[in-house]
């Protein structure tokens, strides 16, 4: 073992790699079990509008609870299931599963329920034939109208795909929305933005952190409010966790956000009593 002799950091390193590696594959198998024994379910969070605090909309979100592992994340379940595959069969379930949910809001909880449900698809299942067409089907069946659904890709997926912006203009022209996810952490082609077919900007974590800093991160924020609003996009602002954060993005001119502080993901959501406005959030995930 070379790695043994050069000391203990290289063996330390590989020793993980080949943990990470193992743990993928199993992660991997046990994900179509999963699926087959519904250990997946739906969390939702809050998009709200300032000043109001009115939720808009609602980011659908994937969790899994493992028999064993309790909850495993997204973030380290979803790169695996893009990997073999089964992100096409999970992604499915997952925008029947929020389509469902959001019609079923609308007729229980009529005008203070959010007016859209926006849902995440991989570069995996927008690059697989009839997409939108499994969208158009998706609508139709759960009586969710077009204009109710917002469907979430990243930049990488849409400018690393000869067919992407075909099939993102198919699903728009059902009259479903088309958000930019964690924008501005990919290959972000300003320029591509005039012609994409696109409505929302989703501002990344990684700039909102940074607001109201002299730093260089903060300058982005500021600067793709007004992309966003030259080119008369809906920009929101995700992550944000503090009062002072939220002030100074409603400076900037930011007019939706989302994060921890307006609302964690939850299972569901129910009209708080004595409130017009609405909805609490049970258990959140
Ligand atoms: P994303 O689409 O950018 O989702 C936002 C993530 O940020 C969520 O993590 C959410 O819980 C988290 N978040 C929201 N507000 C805050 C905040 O104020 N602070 C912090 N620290 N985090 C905040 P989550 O649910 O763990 O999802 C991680 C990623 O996994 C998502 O990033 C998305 O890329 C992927 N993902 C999640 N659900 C789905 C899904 O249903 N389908 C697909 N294809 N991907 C999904
Ligand atoms: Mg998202
Ligand atoms: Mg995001
Ligand atoms: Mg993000």
């Amino acid at each position: 073992y070379a790695a043994k002799k050069t000391g203990g950091r290289v063996l330390r390193y590989d020793t993980a790699l080949d943990r990470q590696a193992s743990e993928h594959a199993e992660l991997g198998a046990e994900l179509r079990t999963a699926l087959d024994e519904s250990q997946f379910f739906m969390a939702y969070q809050p998009i709200v509008a300032l000043p109001s605090g009115e939720t808009v909309a609602v980011e659908a979100l994937v969790r899994w609870r493992h028999p064993l592992r309790g909850l495993v994340s997204p973030a380290d379940f979803v790169p695996v299931a893009e990997h073999n595959g089964l992100i096409v069969e999970l992604g499915a379930w997952i925008l029947r599963e929020s389509c469902a949910r959001m019609a079923h809001w609308r007729a229980t909880l009529g005008a203070d329920a959010p007016q859209r449900v926006s849902v995440n698809v991989s570069a995996r299942q927008l690059s697989e034939p009839g997409f939108a067409e499994s969208v158009a089907a998706v609508l139709a069946d759960t009586g969710l109208p077009p204009r109710h659904l917002v469907v979430e890709v990243t930049e990488t997926a849409v400018f690393d795909s000869d067919t992407a912006l075909d099939t993102l203009r198919a699903v728009r022209a059902l009259g479903v929305r088309i958000a930019l996810d964690d924008f501005g952490t990919g290959h972000s082609s300003l320029g591509l933005l005039q012609t994409a077919p696109v409505d929302i900007l989703k501002v990344d974590k990684s700039f909102v952190d940074h607001v109201g800093t002299p730093g260089r991160q903060a300058v982005i924020a500021r600067a793709l409010i007004d992309v966003s609003n030259h080119l008369q996009l809906t920009a929101i602002a995700e992550g944000v966790e503090t009062a002072a954060q939220a002030e100074e993005l409603y400076r900037l001119g930011y007019r939706f956000v989302q994060g921890y502080l307006y609302g964690r993901p939850a299972p569901d959501l129910v009209r708080s009593s004595g409130q017009h406005q609405l909805t609490a959030w049970t258990t959140t995930v």
